[in-house]
This record gives structure tokens, sequence and C-alpha cells, in this order.
């Protein structure tokens, strides 16, 4: 059981290559690792942008994914957390240094000395790179990996574990809820994730978009209605009206556009990293005293209370189930913001394309 195991994956070898097969060998099981069979992996646009190289430091070959859900297949000897067949999954986050001020306060995303991410990072050892969900397993240290509420299907909990937990502590950092108006700008992964959390967390909720066909969709999902942002009539009618936006967008764009929706003191919180800077006029943020602000993905222990969260209200994605020979297309898909709301990848479908 302590040897190396060979899992079969889909990699990218270069940022210009589509991706491919490719087999992987995971590490020996550890004493404190719990060793998880995917089932389900979801298709986040950070993975897009890290196999494109996007963000500069891509490390290849890459296995993309972090938003990975399976049971637990073996656990090492001084394992205490999970037991073999439990429900679990594996988020952003794979382990990070434990004893910074960060890690101390649980917001193990912001390690001092560097958290190791699921993908194209390295282990704690930073020699060792990891890596992500479009594979068959995957070996971790079992601090990192999440349990799955049992009345959560799989399939469209996976995506909780980065667009999931990305929106929703945000949401709870800045106090979102009643009596607040709130604003969800792109309605993607992440994006319709926020409207369901915004909504269930009882605030007033619209949706920012630049695509009026998914209107229907936005209220089905707990918006109160949508700004097309194209239309500078309605953009207008909602001017300093927003206590608090959220921000999604994967692409460059104006950010003075949407700062003139918020109210006096109000909110901008980007979770979008487009591939290159935004240009901004700071009398957007001067007049009316408003703050704008970033948040990436949330710590282990909010991670497990969003899932809780989701749990007791029914949260899940909506998600377009692919197999995973259809990764390149699907990439290509959400790049025109043609995805209803979050590919996730039938890891069975790993080995038989
Ligand atoms: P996604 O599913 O592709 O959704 C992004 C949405 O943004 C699109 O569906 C579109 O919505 C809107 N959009 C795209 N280009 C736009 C433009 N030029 N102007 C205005 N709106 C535009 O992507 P995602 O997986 O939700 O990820 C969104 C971003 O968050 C990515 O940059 C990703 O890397 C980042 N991310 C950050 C964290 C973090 O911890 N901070 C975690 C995960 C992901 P409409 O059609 O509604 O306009
Ligand atoms: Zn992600
Ligand atoms: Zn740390």
């Amino acid at each position: 059981m302590n040897l190396p195991s060979t899992t079969k994956a889909y990699a990218a070898l270069a940022p210009t290559t589509p991706l491919q097969p490719y087999n992987l060998e995971r590490r020996p099981l550890g004493t404190h690792d719990v060793a998880i069979t995917i089932e389900y992996c979801g298709v986040c646009h950070s993975d897009l942008h890290q196999v494109r190289n996007e963000w500069g430091g891509a490390i290849y070959p890459m296995v993309p994914g972090h938003e990975i859900v399976g049971h637990v297949k073996a656990i090492g000897s001084s394992v205490s957390k999970f037991s073999i067949g439990d429900r679990v999954g594996v988020g952003v986050i794979v382990d990070s240094c434990r004893c910074c001020s960060a890690c101390e306060e649980h917001l193990e995303q912001f390690c001092e000395k560097g958290a190791s991410f699921t993908y194209n990072s390295m282990e704690q050892d930073k020699k060792t790179p990891t890596y992500g969900g479009y594979s068959q397993e995957i070996i971790t240290t079992e601090d990192f990996v999440l349990p799955i509420p049992e009345n959560l299907p799989l399939a469209t909990a996976a995506p909780l574990l980065c667009a999931g937990i990305t929106t929703y502590s945000p949401l709870r950092h800045w106090k979102v809820g009643v009596g607040q108006k709130v604003g969800i700008i792109g309605l993607g992964g992440l994006g319709h994730l926020g409207v369901k959390f915004a909504h269930a967390l009882g605030a007033e909720t619209y949706v920012i978009t630049t695509s009026a066909h998914k209107r229907t969709d936005a209220l089905q999902l707990g918006a109160q209605g949508i700004l097309l942002s194209s239309d500078s009539a309605c953009m207008a009618a909602h001017a300093m009206s927003f206590d608090f936006i959220l921000s999604t967008i994967s692409a460059v764009h104006h950010l003075d556009d949407y700062l003139k929706l918020l109210k006096r003191d109000g909110t901008l919180v980007t979770v979008g990293l487009p591939p290159q800077p935004l240009k901004l006029d700071l009398s957007s943020v001067i007049h009316g005293r408003k703050t704008i602000a970033g948040s990436m993905i949330g710590g282990i222990q909010e991670t497990e209370e969003m899932l809780k969260f989701c749990g007791e209200k029914n949260i899940t994605a909506d998600i377009e189930l692919i197999p995973i020979n259809e990764i390149n297309t699907a990439y290509d898909r959400m790049l025109r913001g043609d995805v209803h709301y979050r590919f996730v990848i039938d890891i069975a479908s790993l080995g038989k394309e």
C-alpha cells in the first residue's frame, strides 16, 4: 500500500496545446494521508487561466482541477478524521505551514510561508509539484480534506470546493444580509453560486451581466432582477444604490462603470482575476468614500462551515456534466461565457475516451 501509485489523468504540457491523457504518479500514502477515488471534478476559470499561463509561473505538466469530490479509498495509520468510504472533497489548498499567523487564524490560503495549492504549486517541501483533480485519485493530508454533507449529490457539490467558498467567504466577511442591496457581477461558475448565497443570506440580490439571455436563469437562482451592463440607462437608474458588489469577471473590464453603482461607503470586492491589470479612475472611489477589495477562496474551517450551510439550505451548483475528452471544448465555451453554470467532469470517463 505504501508505494507510489499510477493514476490516469489529463494534463496540459504547454500553454498553447490542448489538454491530453497523462499518467501521473501519486505519492505513497503517508501516515496522515487520505487516498481519495475521485468521482467528479469541477472546471474553474482559474484552471483555464493557469493552463494557458495567463497569470505567469505555470508548472508543466499541469494536471488542473481543484473542485474534487469522491470517496475515501484508504487512510494512513494516524488518520483520525476520515474512514474508508466517506464522501469527501478537496478544494484549492492541500497544505500550508500551519504555524504562521495566517494559518493560526484559519486563513491557510494566505499562509505567509506559501500555501500548497492543489495543482500548479509545490508541496510544503517546496520541491514536489502538486497535481489536481482531472485524475482518478489524489493522496493528500487529512487536515485539508473536507466532508461532503450526505444530502448533497457529489456531482453538483463539487463546485462548492472552489466556486462555493470563494463567493461565500467575502459575503460572510463583509456581513452581507437582510436589508442590503447586493450585486453579483458575472453569471458564471462563481457568480451563480454567489447569487444563491446572497439570496440565502437574505440580501436583495441583482445580477450584473453582459448576457441579456441569462435573465430567466438569474431570477430562478434567486435574483430580484438583472442589470445589463451594456444598457447605460439601466446602469444609471441603479447608480449609487448598492451596498455591496461581488465581481467574478474573468477578463479585463472597466471597473469604474461598476463602482458608480455603489452607495456612499459601499464596497466592491473582486474575486475575478483577469490576466492583465485594470485601469482605475481614482475619483470613482474618492467620491462617495467607496472601497475596492479582493478576496481569495477561504480557509479550511470556513470551507467546512460553507459546506454545512449548503447542506442545511440544500445549495449546490447548476452543472453540465461532461466526459473528460470534452474538456478542451468546455474551456472554449467558458471563454465565450457559454457555461450553465459550471462544467463538471465525470471522472469515470477517464481512460475510456
Ligand atoms: P466563468 O464561469 O467563466 O464566469 C465568468 C463570468 O464573467 C462570465 O460567465 C461572464 O458572465 C462574465 N464576464 C466574462 N468576461 C467579461 C467581461 N469582459 N466583462 C464583464 N463580464 C465578463 O468563470 P469563474 O470560474 O466563475 O471564475 C471567474 C473569475 O474568478 C476567474 O478570473 C477566476 O480565475 C477567478 N477565481 C478567483 C478565485 C479567488 O479565490 N479569488 C477563485 C476561483 C476563481 P456574464 O455572461 O453574466 O456577463
Ligand atoms: Zn477555482
Ligand atoms: Zn502558514
